[in-house]
């Protein structure tokens, strides 16, 4: 996919390993500037180090995302330096415990509601401004299967999943008549650490790598894009369609 990003500006939420470090890298690569939101420091000082290899430049936000002042302020430190956001890649999730939905302790709903809903609500509300202000805004917002399929144990993160995509496709149809275009994705399963969580005995190996993956998903960043308010699904390499209102 040949577009070209020059002058443009991305946020990535979970840009410190897995999807969302290699589609950090496919927009700078592209030629986005880069604004990288996780916690480990590490991981996003080797992905800076990756982006300036390829001549490029990224700022790196080490924040908890379910930090929500912080998360209201990011907006305004955006607004402040650049005037506008491009590019908004909700992918930061957590998996929770395995565990019947009777059994799941408080503390851990909790965490994975506030991680893969409530936080980017808060990150949507506090960039939406920005994103309106962009000739070709792009929202991609990390969804899953199980959003979609009934699996057993994986309540707490399906119902964070279909929340999701549910708030992304009202944000859509708010948005259909702006140049902002709002998507999920479901990346399907993917080599990375919460995988390998979620499925310790399987073979890693068997999986496609999440640079392989990250490779599909940034199309959804293309400003020829017209398509809002779907569900791109990486096997298939397609968007699912919803319906949508007239
Ligand atoms: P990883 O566990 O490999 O990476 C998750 C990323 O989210 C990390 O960068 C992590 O950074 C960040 N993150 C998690 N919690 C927080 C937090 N509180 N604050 C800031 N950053 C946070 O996951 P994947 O790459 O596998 O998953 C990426 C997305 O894709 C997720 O939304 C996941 O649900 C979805 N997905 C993945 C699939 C797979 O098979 N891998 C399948 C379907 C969906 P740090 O820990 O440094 O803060």
């Amino acid at each position: 996919m040949s577009f070209d990003l020059s002058g443009r500006t991305a946020l990535v939420t979970g840009a410190s390993r897995g999807i969302g470090y290699f589609l950090a890298l496919e927009l700078a690569k592209r030629g986005a500037h880069v604004i990288a939101v996780a916690r480990t420091v590490g991981g996003l000082e080797e992905l800076d180090d990756e982006i300036q290899a390829m001549g490029n430049t990224a700022t790196l936000v080490p924040l908890d995302l379910k930090d929500m002042p912080a998360l209201d302020l990011l907006g305004s430190s955006i607004n402040d330096r650049w005037g506008k956001l491009d590019i908004l890649v909700a992918n930061a999730g957590v998996l929770g415990t395995i565990s019947p939905v009777g059994h799941v302790e408080a503390k851990v709903f909790d965490n994975v509601i506030n991680t893969n809903v409530t936080s980017i609500w808060r990150l949507i509300r506090s960039v939406d401004p920005l994103l309106r202000r962009s000739d070709a805004g792009r929202a991609i917002l990390m969804s899953s299967g199980v959003a979609h399929t009934a699996r057993a144990f994986w309540a707490p993160y399906a119902a964070s999943k279909a929340a999701l995509e549910v708030m992304g496709r009202s944000w859509a149809e708010e948005t259909k008549q702006m140049p902002l275009r709002v998507n999920s994705v479901n990346p399907g399963a993917t080599r990375t650490a919460m995988r390998a969580k979620a499925m310790p005995g399987e073979d890693p190996e068997t999986l496609p790598h999440p640079a392989d993956v990250a490779a599909k998903i940034v199309q959804l960043a293309d400003p020829a894009l017209t398509i809002t308010g779907q569900l791109y699904d990486v096997r298939q390499d397609k968007f699912l369609h919803y319906h949508m209102p007239s």
